[in-house]
């Protein structure tokens, strides 16, 4: 009997297997039916015999029509992948990793296998990997290992319009490689119109049109400016999913704290609409979601339920999620904006440009007509907005890509082949900021400082820290204190409902106000020394995720610091080390108490004040020295270390002058006795 069950189990089991395997074809099966719907399939063979007849080539192809998934794979399935990797660059983290997923699942790959990406700390890659997407700024890293890219035998330059920074200095390299290495192909991909402007740059390379699929949408303005846009999308999403025929809903929000915001209301509201609306399907989508819900997006509606997807710009052009029918785009996105005077840079909620509001629009119209729900007026859209966005070259802080060009061997800014050129202000800024770090000498040159400081994808005044530590014997503290910055200010969790025990569980770990940095390396040890417990970051309001990541980030730091020859060292007693060392990154970050409780920035004046949820915001010492600037309701410095202003004039005294850091009223001193004062302090 024994056996017959056997044998029945057997037959069983063998046919379930037989047909999960054909399932399993099936599926495959469809997702190859899938690849060849996309618009960008029909000029499949078109399309290679161009890469094939011209090194560079400019395409043009509405979002979505599968410029970023299928080109790589055409790529590879013509053979270009014999020779070397191909890589896809994007301007965004979330995109580099969703869009390679994605591409690793068409393929039947595992993740990191034949199919990976690259972005900064997380290298998702190995030796098999043959199609690598990756962020437009970690191709640009790789050219300090390997200035001909001689791995590659493709290189896309995808989402060209986005023009970013770390773009736009790639145009000029990849060009220039492009000119010894007739064997690298080079592809310059835009959804945008504008393609003229790259096919000039590129000594007039053809352009390839992807014709888009694009059905109408229908667009609706608000009759008067809304006070609070993101009550209006919330109400006009609700309106939506009660009134109108089924279809997803997207809804452009700036940021990861207002996409939260959102979510919370809109789950409080929908649970008052009864049983007899459909169900509302909430994702959210933001740079620092974790992976595995960023997947989330794309699993396909059920029936008779609606998804609204809460994005930031990502959606603009860099993902696409099939099935929106409705767009809300209540008119702003978080852009970088930079001083050059001042060298300050902000991050802030500004108005879209219209070619921005055409593309937001265009993702209703992708799979049948659409309606898009601007909530500003018409009026707005055409007396108020810009017609594009300006290059990220054109308002940002330039001191990164210096030093990168610099460790290029590229000297000679002011000619470089940029496509829009920054500000002089912005570059000159940038040298002297480096000079003032000594990363480069009066005559514009790389130090030995300064090519270690690029080994680091950081900061320059981070990397200087971390640098500089050799020096004072606490290397092992400060890439600590640095992967922890590294996180941002998501390492610290605090329930609505527990505000007060999560604020008490801080503020333990500014015990004796050693100041925001110290607090961050005792986060960092108090874990490390509970052998890296979860319940230990529970227990003390301590988001787990973050501290893993900064762990990650800290290995790699300690792996680079093994590069560039630093010995790991430290000495828990020497507080004054670790901070001269931040200090020897930050002095350009100085600034001084006024008598009304504000700060005044050493340098430039500028009055800003201490962040209420720095471990010194009732402390107010004399002297600090801030990690970044943001700006809300006021001009605020976050991650704050109290330092002595003496240190100033023996770390950087071609910056600062004894009148800097002269306490007021002493100026007619003797210069023997301020210095003598100012020792007191
Ligand atoms: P383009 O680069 O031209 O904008 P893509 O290649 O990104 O177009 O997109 C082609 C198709 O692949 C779209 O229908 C999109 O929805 C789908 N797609 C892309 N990434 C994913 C993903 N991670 N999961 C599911 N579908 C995806
Ligand atoms: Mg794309």
């Amino acid at each position: 009997k024994a056996s017959v069950m056997d044998g029945d189990k057997f037959d069983n089991d063998e046919m379930a297997d037989s047909i999960e395997k054909s399932k399993a074809k099936s599926a495959a099966e469809a997702l190859q039916e899938e690849r060849k719907k996309l618009p960008i399939y029909t000029y499949r063979d078109e399309l290679l015999q161009a890469v094939h007849d011209h090194q560079v080539l400019v395409i043009v192809g509405e979002t979505g029509s599968g410029k970023t998934t299928q080109i790589p794979q055409y790529l590879h399935e013509a053979g270009y992948t014999k020779h070397g990797m191909i890589a896809c660059t994007q301007p965004r983290r979330v995109a580099a990793m969703s869009v390679a997923a994605r591409v690793a699942h068409e393929l039947g790959v595992k993740l990191g296998h034949e199919v990976g990406y690259s972005i900064r700390f997380e290298d998702c890659t190995s030796d098999k990997t043959i199609l690598k997407y990756m962020t437009d700024g970690m191709l640009l890293r790789e050219f300090l290992g390997e200035p001909d890219l001689a791995s590659y035998s493709v290189v896309m330059v995808d989402e060209a319009h986005e023009r970013t920074l770390s773009t736009d200095i790639l145009f000029a390299l990849v060009k220039d490689i492009s000119r010894f290495r007739p064997d690298l192909k080079l592809l310059i991909s835009s959804a945008t119109l504008d393609a003229e402007k790259f096919s000039d740059y590129f000594d007039s390379a053809p352009i390839f049109k992807i014709p888009g699929r694009r059905y109408p949408v229908e667009i609706h303005f608000t009759k008067a400016p809304e006070a609070d846009y993101l009550d209006a999308a919330i109400v006009t999403a609700l309106q939506i999913h009660v009134t109108q025929p089924p279809g997803d809903i997207l809804i452009f929000l700036t940021g990861q704290e207002e996409i939260e915001t959102a979510e919370e209301i809109l789950k409080h509201r929908t649970r008052g609409l009864g049983t007899k609306i459909a169900e509302l399907i909430i994702c959210p989508i933001y740079a620092n979601l974790p992976t595995e819900l960023q997947a989330k997006i794309f699993e396909p509606t059920p029936e008779g339920a609606r998804k609204v997807v809460l994005a930031t710009n990502i959606a603009e052009t860099s993902l696409t999620i099939d099935g929106i029918k409705y767009v809300i785009d209540p008119g702003f996105v978080k852009m970088k904006s930079y001083n050059p005077k001042t060298g300050m840079e902000s991050l802030l909620v500004s108005p879209i440009s219209k070619a921005s509001a055409m593309q937001r629009a265009g993702r209703s119209g992708r799979t049948g007509p659409g309606k898009c729900f601007r909530l500003y007026t018409a009026y707005n859209f055409q007396n108020d907005l810009d017609d594009n966005t300006v290059p990220e070259i054109q308002r940002t802080n330039l001191t990164n890509v210096v030093l990168t060009l610099k460790s290029l061997g590229i000297h000679d800014l002011l000619h470089f082949e940029f496509m829009d050129p920054p500000p002089a202000e912005a570059l000159l800024k940038a040298l002297e900021l480096l000079f003032a770090l000594s990363a480069l000498n009066k005559l514009g040159e790389l130090t030995k400082v300064g090519r270690r400081m690029a080994e680091f994808p950081l900061d320059p005044m981070l990397s200087k820290m971390i640098v500089v530590s050799e020096k004072y014997k606490c290397s092992e503290d400060i890439i600590s204190i640095a992967a922890m910055l590294s996180i941002g200010n998501s390492i610290f969790y605090r329930p609505k409902d527990k505000q007060v025990h999560a604020d008490n569980a801080r503020l333990n770990f500014h015990t004796g106000n050693v100041g925001d940095h110290m607090a961050l390396l005792k986060v960092y040890n108090s874990w490390k020394e509970t052998n890296y417990s979860t319940q230990w970051c529970y227990e003390n309001y301590i988001q787990v995720r973050s501290m893993k990541r900064a762990r990650d980030i800290r290995d790699q730091l300690a792996g680079l610091l093994e590069r560039v020859e630093i010995e790991l060292t430290t000495n828990p007693n020497d507080l004054d080390a670790i901070k001269k060392s931040i200090t020897s990154g930050f002095f350009p970050h100085s600034s001084k108490l006024q008598k009304n409780g504000s700060y005044r920035t050493l340098k430039h004046g500028q009055t800003v004040h201490i962040h209420p949820s720095s471990g010194l915001a009732q402390v107010l010492p004399k002297w600090v020295v801030y990690h970044e600037l943001v700006l809300t309701t006021k001009e605020y410095m976050r991650q704050i270390t109290e330092l002595k202003a003496e240190w100033l004039l023996e770390i950087a005294p071609h910056y600062y002058q004894l009148k800097d850091v002269e306490d007021t009223g002493s100026k007619k001193m003797p210069r023997g006795e301020g210095r003598a004062r100012i020792t007191d302090n």
